[in-house]
């Protein structure tokens, strides 16, 4: 199993998201014994998309940066045959499914 840290982000008490960068080991030491977690848990809960506390205060957390994760897959109408347009926003005609706004 392949990890990375490179885009772990910590929070800080104003409620945003920093990046660790090069401080990412330390961060995912503290989680460890905070936690009581091997690093391959922290890790593949990181990777899961969890958040994860390394400290009692509230903002005292990690996470890997959404950036980093999947993307969402977008779905995209079958193609006009008449222009080839896929998006769905070009099928807004309830007449006829198959063509685009464009061409109906
Ligand atoms: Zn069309």
């Amino acid at each position: 199993m392949t990890t990375t840290l490179t885009d772990l982000q910590y929070q800080m008490s104003n409620g945003n998201w920093t990046p660790c960068n090069d401080r990412s080991e330390a961060f995912v030491a503290e989680c460890m014994v905070w936690r009581k977690l091997s690093r391959d848990e922290v890790i593949g809960a990181l990777c899961a998309g969890k958040t994860l506390a390394y400290d009692s205060d509230w903002y005292s957390k990690i996470r890997s940066a959404p950036i980093a994760r999947p993307m969402v897959h977008r779905p995209t109408h079958a193609p006009c045959p008449r222009c080839g347009a896929s998006s769905p926003s070009r099928f807004t005609t309830i007449a006829d499914g198959d063509i685009c706004d464009d061409c109906v």
